[in-house]
C-alpha cells in the first residue's frame, strides 16, 4: 500500500475488510426482504453515498434508492446539537419498506431525528443501517444492519470527510488529532 496521508494516524478497516462486511450486510437485508415486492433504501448525504452504492450492488431483491441530507449545529466534541433537515426524498414512502443507510452513528442525534421525521411519512416497515458506529454513550437508537464498531475518534474514509478531504479513500481511518483540533 502506498504511504499513509500524514494527517493519517493508521488503518482501522482496510478495503478488503470493508467489502467483506458489506457484502454480508447486502445478504442478510436481501433474506430479510425475500418477501417484500421492493425496499427503499436513504442514504443520509454526504457520508453515505460510498457505503450505500457498494450496498445496493451486492442487493438481489428490487429496491429504490433516494437520498437526505441534514446538518447539526452546535456540534462541539461530545454535544450534538439540533438537527436540521437540508435535503428531502424526491417522493413520498408511505407503504413503503425503508432502510435508512448512515455512514456512522456517533451521539445518535441524526439517526433519531431521521428516524422520527420518516415515521410520520407512514412507511410498512423501518430499519436502519449503518457501516460504523462508535463505541460510546449514545442515544438509544437501534440499528439493526451494522457494519462495525469502533474506537470513539474521527475517522475519515470511504464516504467519512473531514471538512470534505479524505472522502474517497477506500478505507477508513484514524484522523491524528492534531489535524483537526
Ligand atoms: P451523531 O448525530 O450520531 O452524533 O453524528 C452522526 C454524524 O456525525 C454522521 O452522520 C457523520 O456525518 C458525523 N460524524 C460523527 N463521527 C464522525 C467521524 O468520526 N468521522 C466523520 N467523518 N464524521 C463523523
Amino acid at each position: 500500500m502506498s504511504e499513509l496521508h500524514p494527517d493519517l494516524a493508521r488503518v482501522i478497516l482496510s478495503e478488503e475488510e470493508i467489502q467483506e462486511r458489506v457484502k454480508e450486510l447486502a445478504a442478510q437485508i436481501s433474506a430479510d426482504y425475500a418477501d417484500a415486492e421492493r425496499i427503499y433504501l436513504i442514504g443520509i448525504l454526504k457520508g453515505a453515498f460510498i457505503f450505500l452504492a457498494d450496498l445496493c450492488r451486492h442487493l438481489t431483491i428490487p429496491h429504490i434508492v433516494d437520498f437526505m441530507s441534514v446538518s447539526s449545529y452546535g456540534r462541539s466534541g461530545a454535544v450534538s446539537g439540533a438537527v436540521r433537515l437540508m435535503l428531502d426524498l424526491r417522493e413520498p414512502i408511505r407503504d413503503e419498506h425503508v432502510i435508512i443507510v448512515e455512514d456512522i452513528v456517533d451521539t445518535g442525534h441524526t439517526l433519531d431525528y431521521i428516524n422520527h421525521t420518516l415515521q410520520g411519512r407512514e412507511p410498512t416497515s423501518m430499519r436502519t443501517c449503518a457501516l460504523l458506529e462508535k463505541k460510546r454513550e449514545s442515544l438509544e437508537v437501534p440499528v439493526d444492519y451494522l457494519g462495525f464498531t469502533i474506537p470513539d475518534f474521527w475517522v475519515v474514509g470511504y464516504g467519512l470527510d473531514y471538512a470534505d478531504t479524505h472522502r474517497t479513500l477506500p478505507f477508513v481511518a484514524e484522523l491524528k488529532p492534531e489535524a483537526y483540533q
